[in-house]
């Protein structure tokens, strides 16, 4: 029996389910990447994260070949492709791992229904997440809303039958033994029509599990407290390999677990918060596979919160101003600075930015998402929108509607000594301690010791955070009235 393995959002040969299947059940094995034109003209996402499914792939290519086998790619219409490619090498079944994002669902079934039309099987796994939104229901049956209440079951179901990864397949079935299949050149991310930026964090499964043993070694278990600090490496930055699929989150739940077993100086609390992170992103796969359409909208909560500003000159300065990390308020613009030279932001800082964008400048949610799409190397619709929706308080399980984000004391807390804003804010960076947080009421005589002359080299706020907020708090009132 021939199979096709069609690889999409998991690009590694451990813990992979589609590649261990067709292993054992095919004779030949030929695994097949498509890249989806109409995605990529989508531009959707941004060259972060091309670059790094790109070099992801190269990394996947490379050991495919040391196990015998060529990875097969196509450009095109992945409905076209995809069949076309199983009737000219003549497969009978084609696996694949889910995938559970609203377009991901329907390309998936157009492509089933074509296969079997031809009489090819198809066979599909779970692979993305350790628990897909049908495991996990309340007592109703229907789909979880709360976080806290996800969590339990998701633990429950966990201790209940602890799901196991897989080993690598040895050898790809009907490669011939000992020989290295030849190498294939892939399309280049200008080739796809995007640009190759330097990658911040390095792609590949190695590197993957190379993090992961990293992390698990040090930063989780001061976690609890290290990840709110955004000026030191204390969260495992690991979230482009779960995006892709170069580390499967199983794996990872299973190697956090393993360190608690394996006893030693581990600390359980720290660790678990780590885990509770990888059920957040569980709960918003779940989220958007339920609630599709979240992925176009706001789930609840439109018509009770302040509307956001009109479109026109004011929104396009303010926007522009919090793309480019010129909003005047230091952690916002290290923020934003750090996603566009980087490709990645502190979750803390994330949550700082977004409250900034909803509440101080009143401009809506989508705005934000869309942007951070196109900015992050782990730009992923579920976290991204779960995480937008959380902020706006539209979203299932969501930030209470009139909490904001004070931005100057979000950074006194968590950049005390403003290391981090001094790095990705470099005119702020002989601004004393007690003036970073807020380097607007320096003095002339603090200003011209600084370096750094408010308005000239570093902007003035573009909207006074407290005002905004006695305007947003104002707004949110008058409906409630109404
Ligand atoms: C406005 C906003 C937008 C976001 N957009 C994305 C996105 O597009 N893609 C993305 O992967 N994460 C997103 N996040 C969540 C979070 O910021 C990142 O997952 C995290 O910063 C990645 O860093 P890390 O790998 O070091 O995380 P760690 O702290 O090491 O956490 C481990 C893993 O847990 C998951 N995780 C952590 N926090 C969250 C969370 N709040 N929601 C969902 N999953 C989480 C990630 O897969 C992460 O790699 C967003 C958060 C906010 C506030």
């Amino acid at each position: 029996m021939r199979g096709v393995v069609w690889l999409r959002r998991d690009l590694r040969l451990q813990d992979q389910p589609a590649l261990t299947a067709a292993c054992a059940e095919c004779d030949e094995v030929i695994p097949l990447f498509v890249f989806d034109d109409p995605i990529l003209r989508a531009q959707q996402l941004g060259s972060p994260c091309v670059t790094f499914m790109v070099s992801c792939l190269a990394e996947l290519a490379g050991a495919l070949a040391d196990h015998g086998r060529a990875l097969q790619w196509r450009r095109g219409n992945y409905l076209e492709e995809v069949v076309r490619f199983v009737a000219d090498v003549k497969a009978d079944v084609v696996y694949w791992n889910r995938d559970y994002e609203p377009v991901g669902i329907l390309r998936d079934r157009k492509v089933q229904q074509a296969l079997i039309a031809q009489n090819v099987a198809v066979r599909t796994f779970k692979a993305h997440v350790v628990f897909e939104a049908e495991e996990i229901r309340g007592s109703t049956g229907n789909p979880l809303q709360r976080y806290s209440a996800y969590r339990t079951r998701w633990w429950a179901k966990w201790h209940a039958a602890t799901p196991s990864p897989l080993l690598a397949p040895s050898k790809l079935r009907g490669a011939r033994a000992g020989a290295s299949a030849p190498r294939i050149a892939l399309p280049t991310v200008e080739d796809l029509g995007y640009q190759t930026v330097p990658l911040w964090i390095t792609p590949g499964e190695q590197e993957a599990q190379r993090r992961l043993r990293w992390f698990l070694d040090g930063p989780v278990h001061s976690y609890a407290t290290g990840r709110n600090l955004p000026a030191i490496d204390g969260t495992s930055k690991l979230s482009p390999h779960f995006r892709f699929g170069t580390l499967s989150v199983r794996t990872a739940v299973h190697a956090a677990l393993g360190t608690l077993a394996a006893g030693g100086p581990v600390s359980r609390r720290d660790l678990l918060t780590w885990i509770d992170e990888l059920i957040w992103r569980e709960f918003f796969q779940q989220i958007l596979s339920a609630f599709p359409q979240v992925a176009s909208g706001p789930f609840r909560g439109k018509d009770a919160l302040p509307r956001p500003r009109p479109a026109g000159a004011k929104w396009n300065r303010l926007y522009a101003a919090w793309c480019e990390g010129q909003t005047g308020y230091p952690l916002v613009d290290a923020g934003m600075r750090q996603l566009n030279q980087t490709g990645w932001m502190h979750n803390r800082v994330r949550m700082v930015v977004a409250s900034f964008l909803i509440k101080d400048l009143r401009i809506e949610w989508q705005s934000g998402e869309r942007y951070f799409m196109q900015q992050l190397i782990d730009a992923d619709l579920a976290a991204n929108n779960g995480n937008w929706q959380w902020a706006a308080a539209t979203g299932t399980d969501s930030m209470p509607g009139y909490r904001i984000f004070n931005p100057m004391l979000q950074s006194k807390k968590f950049d005390p000594e403003g290391a981090y804003i001094r790095q990705y804010v470099p005119e702020l960076a002989a601004v004393p301690m007690d003036r970073i947080h807020a380097p607007h009421l320096m003095r002339p005589d603090e200003q011209a010791l600084a370096g750094c002359r408010i308005g000239r080299n570093y902007p003035a706020p573009i909207v006074d955070h407290q005002q905004a907020r006695d305007e947003y708090l104002a707004l949110g009132k008058q409906l409630v009235r109404k």
